[in-house]
């Protein structure tokens, strides 16, 4: 299936590793041009020329950090300076450290939202004023099942990605006449350095092996596994393309069967 979007601009920040960089790799791939950022340089260079590489398509880094209120402005800026729009936008970032309710400081709370909500927002406000000059956008926030099922411990990012969820479907009613779609995605566990890091620090806690952490989330999926990054790079890529033109304001899952209620 052609997904028509070669020759499309597409924005992913956070996408020197994990989600984004495979996200970025399958836009890529169907040819579109992109402007990525992540904090470390090395990482996202390295990213830049393997696409680059692989792909033949054009890329533009931004060294920085998503809660910096210049970069999300900047990202976009470099897009449109570059490749002259920024059609599609892939919001990644986020996280939050494993805490319970009352452990959590005022000062965590702002942080956790600026990553988790408010980088989604900046990122928005920049690149929808050029989706809505060409009258065609596609926007998908990477948000987590945590947001629709909530994840024990993880009481910032539930309530920060639940925030995401609220944001994308006011938007998607707001700009869908002019040809913008807004999504969102919900991975389940999936196979990056960042998960690799909670089930070391997961195992540590219990006194338990690795793979006894990995089990436990497997055996709670239908489909008996975890996932890899790049099949939830293909589902970002399809709500990102020509083909899910029909789709707005949705909650995608891609999380294995990891979620026990129906919607
Ligand atoms: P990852 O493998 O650790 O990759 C994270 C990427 O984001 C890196 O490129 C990192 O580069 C960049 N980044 C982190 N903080 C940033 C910031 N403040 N500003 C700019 N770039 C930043 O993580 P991942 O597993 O792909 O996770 C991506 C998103 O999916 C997160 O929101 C995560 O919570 C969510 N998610 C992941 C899973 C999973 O199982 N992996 C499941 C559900 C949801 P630098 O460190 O150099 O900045």
């Amino acid at each position: 299936m052609d997904l028509g979007i070669a020759g499309r601009t597409a924005v992913v920040s956070a996408a020197s590793k994990g989600l984004g960089r495979a996200t970025a790799v399958r836009l890529a791939q169907e040819g579109a041009n992109l402007a990525i950022c992540a904090r470390g340089r090395e990482a996202l260079e390295e990213t830049a020329a393997e696409i680059r590489r692989q792909t033949g398509r054009d890329v533009v880094t931004v060294a920085g950090d998503v809660t910096d209120p210049n970069v999300p402005q900047g990202l976009v800026e470099a897009a449109v300076k570059r490749f002259g729009s920024a059609d599609i936008l892939v919001c990644n970032a986020g996280g939050a450290p494993s805490l319970t309710f009352l452990d959590i400081s005022e000062e965590q709370w702002l942080a956790g939202l600026q990553l988790n909500l408010l980088s989604t927002i900046a990122l928005c406000r920049a690149a929808t004023p050029h989706m809505m000059e060409r009258r065609w956008g596609r926007i998908v926030n990477i948000t987590s099942l945590g947001a629709k099922q909530p994840l024990d411990n993880f009481m910032l990012s539930n309530t920060a990605r639940a925030g995401v969820l609220g944001f994308a479907k006011t938007l998607s009613n707001e700009v869908g006449r002019y040809g913008i779609t807004v999504n969102c995605i919900c991975p389940g566990f999936t196979l990056t350095g960042r998960l690799k890091e909670l089930a070391g620090s997961r195992a540590k806690e219990a006194g338990k092996r690795v793979e006894e952490i990995y089990a436990a989330w497997e055996n709670n999926t239908a489909l008996g596994r975890l996932a890899q990054p790049e099949e939830i790079g293909d589902c970002i890529t399809f709500l990102c393309s020509e083909r899910s033109s029909y789709v707005t304001g949705v909650v995608f899952q891609a999380d294995g069967g990891y979620m026990k209620g129906i919607v």
